[in-house]
């Protein structure tokens, strides 16, 4: 049995860092301070009703972070650095009063996983093995710290819940670290792969924590070719809703097509790159080859191209 009075009512959601992005759309009352002073305000309340399988994803903070409202509990996914899980907290407050007890990590960067330190809450930390065993390593995670460490770990594929909560964890081998999980929630046809998928921007790995642009490249493959039934796809940086996409639809969420052409992308890129350098290029020569990449792939952002060139020259020594 479930109290009605378990789900706060949703009084103001404007300009919160909530992007909607399940299938359950509700859109909230909005209201403005202005609005509430004029005598004559007729004031409603949103009183959410039903959870269970009800996403959102939490914009802000450097990574971005999915949450997963079920009947008991929310789950976190990426908590951001450290700091924030006070922000992430009081927004999540703002639709449901039930506590975050379950986070699961994609990768061990502290702007992933550093956030679950501030929520004591959490009792189950999901994460690959090898993002548990780099967690260790951690100065933040020792001592006291060592609460937000991962106390379950994923092989290959683990699922959590049953049902519209249904979670699958898959690990497709080293990418943007060498412990990326890519989550997928299957009822809703949304998939979130952390930093293996940033966005339409330049590929990006952490070479300290086994990350190799080779790889990834490989990877991202594997994870186009075997992954079935995603519609739409969350990319772990920070993106607003695109210009002229109302807030609260699900314009600024990419879709499954969008992470085929990352894939693309990524591997022209690279191949770009190993043409460059097989012809004794300097890697400024290579990011002339990489930014006429930018014909065929309009719209990615190549800021960190250059840096990434250099990644793989180092790479492919
Ligand atoms: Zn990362």
């Amino acid at each position: 049995m479930v109290p009605m009075n378990r789900f706060r009512s949703v009084a103001c959601i404007a300009g919160a860092v909530i992007a909607l992005t399940a299938v359950s759309m509700l859109t909230p009352f909005v209201w403005s301070r202005a609005h509430a002073q004029q005598a004559d305000v007729k004031q409603l309340r949103l009183q959410l009703l039903s959870v269970g399988g009800i996403a959102y994803q939490l914009i802000g903070g450097g990574g971005s972070s999915v949450i997963l409202l079920r009947e008991s509990e929310v789950v976190l996914i990426d908590s951001k650095p450290r700091g924030w899980g006070k922000a992430i907290l009081e927004t999540i407050a703002r639709v449901t009063d039930l506590p975050v007890t379950t986070a699961i990590n994609t990768h061990a960067d502290l702007d992933h996983v550093g956030g679950q330190l501030d929520i004591p809450s959490i009792t189950t930390i999901v994460a690959h093995e090898n993002t548990a065993a780099a967690m260790r390593t951690m100065p933040e995670f020792a001592g006291a710290g060592a609460k937000g460490l991962p106390n379950t770990t994923v092989g290959k594929q683990l699922s959590l819940f049953e049902g519209v909560d249904r979670v699958d964890l898959y690990y497709f081998g080293a990418g943007h670290t060498n412990g990326d999980l890519v989550v997928v929630l299957p009822e809703h046809r949304i998939a979130y792969l952390g930093d293996l998928f940033p966005g339409k921007m330049a590929p990006e790995v952490h070479a300290a924590r086994g990350g190799r642009i080779v790889a990834l490249v490989d990877t991202l493959a594997a994870i186009v070719a075997e992954i079935k039934g995603v519609e739409r796809v969350v990319a772990s940086r920070d993106s607003g809703p695109a210009p002229g996409v109302p807030r609260g639809s699900f314009g600024n969420i990419n879709t499954w097509a969008d992470l085929v052409e990352y894939g693309a992308f990524t591997r022209d890129f690279l191949q770009a790159v190993r043409t460059a350098k097989a012809e004794g290029q300097t890697p400024d020569q290579a990011l002339a080859r990489v930014t006429a990449l930018s014909a065929k792939y309009p719209g990615y952002d190549l800021q960190r191209a250059r840096q990434s060139i250099e990644v793989i020259y180092g790479e492919l020594k």
